[in-house]
């Protein structure tokens, strides 16, 4: 059975009268499920005893379980979550810091795939491969999980920056966007989701076409091809050049600038020469470089330039016009910061 939380009101509707049940009572499970974000059969109190009895023996609405949860000094949280089949990926909330912004944001980042198949160098996501992609109910799940932590309130993000290469997973990664949008299920803006991918050019234009005004950040790291086929071995087919030309593609149809993420690694990428040729792409197309700082990975031979190599860094890119900007970096004492989260939920 499809995953209660990929279905519109009138699938369940239908699904519900398929038990020999009116229909009038998919309409009350969906607005449990997500007006009052109760997904627990047995919560939902307008329902006879009898009722809830038999749904909770034929479907569930959530399908994760959590198996541990972690908190960093700086209030991220990170959840690891079981699939039924024994499949498991990570899932992080960073909330603002107290007094960081105007109005709390409850930004969710969240998996697309157990595992990547990419294998970008430095990150932990990636080391053992990938295993399956997650459905779009799954993708939905981790977002209605942060939802619906005791007494917090609602997500107001959400990046899909977890584990996985969202646009590998791209049917999956679509449908839950539509869902998060949709003003009767997730209520989100779409300008509050941003995908960061790898750069798959045929995906970035489909995606322009979906009509979805979605942030896009692409994660470039390296400002030419040689270096960006070392630490991002699967670019190997793909240029800066497409990329770049598919950003400008996607900035034309959907209005949205660019995000160009770019993780410093000492002595790697971040050379004064480095910064001369990222500035000479971001030329061409609108677009913000995200600095990230490297967080470090237990076995891999990397580490995080000194601060005032990243301030240099970043004030060289200023001085030759670029915008740019130093990715706060959150959550590193639990393990969940950019390129920590593992299927084990361990760190070594
Ligand atoms: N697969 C997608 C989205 C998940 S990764 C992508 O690669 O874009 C989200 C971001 O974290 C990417 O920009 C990624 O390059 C970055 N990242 C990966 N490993 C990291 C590490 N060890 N330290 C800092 N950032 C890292
Ligand atoms: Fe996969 Fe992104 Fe990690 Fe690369 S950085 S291995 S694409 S999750």
């Amino acid at each position: 059975m499809k995953h209660m939380l990929e279905m519109t009101c009138d699938e369940l509707s239908a699904a519900i009268k398929a038990l020999g049940l009116p229909a009038f009572r998919g309409r009350q499970i969906f607005q449990w499920i997500w007006d009052k974000r109760v997904g627990d059969f047995a919560a939902m109190t307008n329902l006879s005893r009898d009722l809830r009895e038999r749904l909770a023996g034929t479907m569930t609405a959530l399908t994760g379980r959590i198996i541990r949860s972690r908190e960093a000094s700086d209030g991220v949280i990170k959840l690891l979550i079981e699939w039924p089949d024994g499949e498991r990926i990570e899932t992080v909330m960073i909330p603002t810091r107290p007094g960081e912004a105007p109005s709390a944001r409850r930004t969710a980042c969240i998996s697309t795939q157990v595992g990547c198949a990419v294998g970008c160098v430095f990150c932990a996501s990636g080391l053992e491969g990938v295993s399956r992609d997650l459905t779009a109910g799954e993708i939905v799940e981790q977002v209605y999980l942060w939802d619906t932590q005791p007494g917090a309130a609602r997500v107001t993000h959400v990046v899909l920056m977890g584990m996985g290469e969202p646009l590998a997973n791209y049917e999956a990664t679509v449908a839950a966007v539509r869902i998060l949008i949709d003003p009767d299920r997730g209520g989100l803006s779409a300008r509050h989701i941003t995908l960061s991918t790898v750069g798959l050019p045929d995906q970035i234009r489909r995606l322009a076409g979906e009509g979805i005004p979605l942030n896009l950040a692409i994660s470039l790291h390296a400002p030419n091809d040689e270096l960006r086929r070392r630490l991002i071995p699967a670019a190997t087919g793909v240029s800066i050049d497409e990329l770049i030309d598919a950003g400008c593609e996607y900035f034309s149809r959907t209005g949205r600038e660019l995000t160009l993420e770019y993780v410093l690694l000492a002595g790697v990428n971040d050379s004064p020469a480095c910064a001369e040729q990222l500035a000479d792409l971001t030329r061409r197309l609108r677009c913000n470089v995200n600095l990230i700082r490297y967080n470090p990975v237990a076995g891999l031979p990397f580490s995080r330039p000194a601060e005032r190599e990243v301030v240099a860094f970043r004030d060289r890119l200023r001085r030759l016009g670029a915008n740019v900007q130093i990715r706060a970096s959150r959550g590193a004492d639990a393990d969940a910061a950019c390129g920590q989260l593992r299927r084990t939920g361990v760190s070594s």
